[in-house]
Formats: C-alpha cells, structure tokens, sequence
C-alpha cells in the first residue's frame, strides 16, 4: 500500500513527480524491500548499478542501497549531484577494511596486485588497482597472468571461494558481512529435511560449510538468473531476502524458503543497513536534493582507475 502524506497524495507520486521535474534516476540494489525496488529506474547488484551509474544521462542520481554503492556512482560520474537518503547506511564488511590498515598490509606484502571487492571505502579504492564484485571476482582473478600475486579484501569467505575456483596465489583480508555469516549449516541441514526437493542457492559470501551443501553459489544476480532458467520448484536462498521480491515477480509459480538467521529472535539475516532506506526517506532526499556524497577530487581520481579496469574487464568477458 503507498504510503500517503498530508493532502492524500502519495509520497510514490511525489517521488515519480520529482524524478521528472529534477531529471533524477533511482538505482536500487536488490537488498531494499519490494516498495522501493518497484520505484526505482534500474534494480541490480552492485556491478549492474555500477554499470548504470557509469553511462546515463540523468543530473541526478538517487541510490537507494549502502553508502559505498552511492560513492561509487560519484567516482564514475563525479559531474552529477548523487544522492544517499541515509548516510547511516554504511555496510559491516566495508568497515572491516580500514584504509590505514590496508596500507600497511599492502606495504607490508609488496609485489601483489591489489583486488578488492565493490564494498569498500574511497580511500580503500583508491588503494587499489582493479575493484571486483561478486558477479565478476573469478573472471576478474582470471584475467590476470597466471602465477601473478594477489591480495583480495576485504571478504575472507569470497576470497576463499575465488582460490578454491581459481588455484590463485592470494592472501585475503580477514573482513566478513554480518548478514551472510548469519546463515548456519544447521539451519539449512533443517529446511532441507522439511523440503527435500528444494535446490539450496548461496552467496559466495557465505561460510564454507554452508557453500559446500549448495546447489548453485553465485551473486545475487546469478541466484537470480538461475531460478529463471532451472526447472526447480523449490529454493532455499541463502542470501539477503530482499532478493526474494525478485523471484517472485520472475518466476511467481515457484517458492522461496530464506533462511533464517542463527539467532531466530532477530532479524538479523535482512541487512540493517540496507533498511534504514526508507520509501518517505527518498522523497525527502529528492526533494532537499540533501543528504549528498561529496568525495575529495584526488580520491575521486584514484579510485576512478580500478573502477574502471573493472568495468572494462567485465565488458569484455560479456558481463
Ligand atoms: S548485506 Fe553485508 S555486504 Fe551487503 S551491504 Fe549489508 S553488510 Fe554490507
């Protein structure tokens, strides 16, 4: 049901209206809740939202995701005015990875090309010589010559998955999401029994012994990809369940268990950062044009280059 403001007008109308008014676009990852992923222009993982942020020709962009999504959409068009509606959205695994530490570390194993994952700082970027995201991590490492060596960060769990993929010299950062460490072997082992015929589905992100009991690991948008093409019925995903708004709306004839998290009093497996989003919270923001992601220039430029060796590396291996 859209909400509705003093006056009867809803604050969906109100943000169509300003999106137009304002040449605005909103890029909503798939982690927010169904009502903001149905008025958002463009709905993605994070390369996908990336990619857009990278080439439209709107003056402003509103992200509707975590704060180092909408930084990266000011690296890659740093012309236009972008727009975060809570700059409480941080994200635990870009926390994990301070910049100073990870100058040190990298000082500390000279000689190692420097990946790191999407959800990171500015300044971790800028520290960086090519960025990766879930969906493209493995193509990325692979394109790189055999026997080269790597640090990966700031996710230990996807970096061990990518050395498992890939046999890669890498040492990885010891950073983790608090949302995909929530998901536990036993809880799956249970869903499992009570649907025998369900396909389970996981995030890279995901600890190893939930990754070893998977049907299909990949990013959100391969989980994605895949329930549209399998010809399962049933799906347990272990990911954020914001993702489950689009399955459904995908592939409505088939059903979708998340699983829950290890603490079952909580709420914990939906990513409390995401969700300080809010319907009401990106009116406001279009409408104050406030708050916005401001960026020092030299980090701008800094991070700029291993965003776009990402991009361009993806757009070669047909991501
Ligand atoms: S789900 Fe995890 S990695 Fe993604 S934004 Fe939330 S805390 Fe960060």
């Amino acid at each position: 049901m859209a909400l509705v403001m003093n006056g009867g007008t809803s604050y969906i109308n109100e943000i169509k209206r300003l999106k137009e008014e304002k040449n605005a676009i909103i890029l909503a990852h798939y982690y927010q809740t169904g009502d903001i992923q149905d008025i958002a222009d463009n709905v993605g993982d994070s390369l996908a939202l990336a990619q857009k942020a990278a080439s439209n020709d709107a003056d402003i962009i509103l992200f509707a995701g975590v704060k180092f999504m909408a930084e990266t959409a000011k690296i890659l068009s740093p012309e236009k005015k972008v727009l975060l509606p809570d700059m409480a959205a941080g994200c635990s695994l870009s926390d994990s990875c301070n910049p100073a530490d990870f100058e040190k570390f990298i000082k500390d194993n000279p000689g190692r090309t420097v990946i790191t994952y999407v959800n990171t700082s500015a300044e971790v970027k800028a520290l960086s010589d090519i960025i990766c995201t879930s969906s493209n991590a493995v193509k990325i490492i692979e394109s790189l010559p055999e026997g080269e060596k790597i640090i990966f960060a700031p996710d230990r769990n996807l970096g061990n998955y990518i050395i498992n993929q890939t046999g890669r010299d890498m040492l990885v950062w010891n950073g983790t999401c608090h949302v995909h460490e929530e998901f536990s072997l036993e809880a799956i082992i249970k869903l499992k029994k009570q649907y025998p015929d369900a396909k389970t589905i996981v995030h890279p992100e995901c600890e190893l012994p939930v990754r070893m009991v998977a049907d299909f690991i990949g990013s959100t948008s391969a989980l994605l990809s895949f329930i549209k093409k399998d010809n399962g019925e049933i799906y347990i995903v272990a990911t954020e369940p914001g993702i489950i708004h689009q399955m459904v709306k995908a592939r409505p004839e088939k059903k979708y268990i998340p699983v829950p998290p290890r603490d079952s009093t909580c709420a914990c497996s939906e990513c409390n950062f995401m969700k300080l989003i809010t319907v009401k919270k990106i009116y406001e923001c279009l409408l104050n044009e406030k708050p916005e992601i401001i960026l020092d220039k030299n980090i701008i430029e800094r991070a700029r280059k291993p965003i776009v060796r990402m991009l361009e590396i993806s757009e070669k291996a047909g991501l």
